[in-house]
């Protein structure tokens, strides 16, 4: 049976409240513009699973900043360089890449342009590292099995409700695409809704040869990677957007849809948090501080779920 135009808003307000969903109001939870937050929620649950999509950064943001047992997270490229038939040789240079280039990316205080020539400088040299070696998935697969409980507290349930709902899922990852793959399937969250843009390892006669084109980094995970990617052409009908990233460059993830869309940006803030909290917040709808749980994003679709259940009826 339809509901008439007040029915469905009365079951808004009433029934489904931004001001309800308690995990908002807590003292880690950051909304510069709530009002805002409330409209674009409003709008998701009205709209239904039908018209929303995810896009979602993976390392630090599908899987945790920390750890409550204080064991490390290895980030995607971390899982390629646990992988012990690489030379020596990458390892040492690799890290000393990231010795260099990780506290630019980091940095609150640093220009984006000048962030952005770094981060082309890091990739194109880690490419450049990896030329003329043999290297199998299936090590990969063997070093991200270790990894595959690093998720976020109820990330299987979000992951889970996603699929029921047919809501596509786009893992944007500037990592490395070989292990992001790995992780998910390992952990049984790699549904047929879930697609996967990231760098992925070039191989030349059996031996590794740098990254396929193009080049994903931090700070261009946008519409420019995005172009003529057959993954739009699924959901460019889908204009309410739930974008998800621990670093500022994430936010700009869906810039290329249009510019009627409803999108919110949760943004999970852990390194420099006091220092960059003005930031997050003039970047993100909702930051989360220290926060390891994916229970914020399934509640807002959960929302749009009881909705959906309400209109069934
Ligand atoms: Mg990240």
């Amino acid at each position: 049976m339809g509901l008439s135009k007040e029915q469905e808003r009365n079951i808004v307000e009433n029934v489904i409240r931004l001001e309800d969903i308690a995990l908002l109001w807590n003292d880690n939870c950051k909304m510069k513009n709530p009002e805002r937050v409330k409209q674009i929620f409003n709008e998701f649950v009205m709209g239904g699973p039908d018209r929303l999509q995810v896009v979602s950064d993976f390392d630090y943001t599908i899987t945790k900043q920390r750890k409550s047992d204080g064991s490390p997270v290895l980030s995607s490229f971390g899982i390629l360089n646990a992988c012990e038939s690489l030379p020596t040789k990458f390892i040492e240079e690799s890290n000393n890449l990231h010795n260099k280039y990780r506290p630019i990316e980091i940095d609150p205080h640093l220009p984006m342009d000048e962030k952005v020539q770094c981060m082309i400088e890091w990739w194109t040299k880690t490419g450049e590292l990896l030329v003329g070696f043999k290297l199998e998935q299936s090590e990969i697969d063997a070093v991200a099995s270790k990894y595959k409980d690093s998720l976020r507290d109820n990330s299987h349930k979000l992951f889970d409700t996603l699929n029921r709902l047919n809501i596509p899922v786009l893992v944007f990852s500037a990592g490395l695409g070989n292990s992001v793959i790995s992780v998910l399937k390992q952990a049984n969250v790699m549904y047929p809704n879930v697609s996967v843009i990231s760098n992925f390892l070039q191989y030349k006669n059996g031996l590794l040869d740098g990254f396929q084109k193009p080049m994903i980094h931090s700070f261009n995970k946008n519409e420019t990677a995005l172009d003529r990617h057959k993954y739009y052409d699924l959901v460019h009908n889908r204009d309410h957007i739930i974008v998800m990233g621990d670093s500022l460059g994430d936010a700009d993830m869906a810039n290329g849809v249009p510019a009627s869309s409803h999108i919110i940006k949760i943004g999970f803030l852990y390194d420099h948090a006091e220092e960059s909290l003005e930031k997050y917040m003039n970047t993100f709808d909702i930051v989360l501080i220290d926060d390891q749980t994916m229970n914020v994003p399934l509640a807002l679709l959960e929302a749009v779920e009881k909705k959906e259940a309400v209109r069934n009826i």
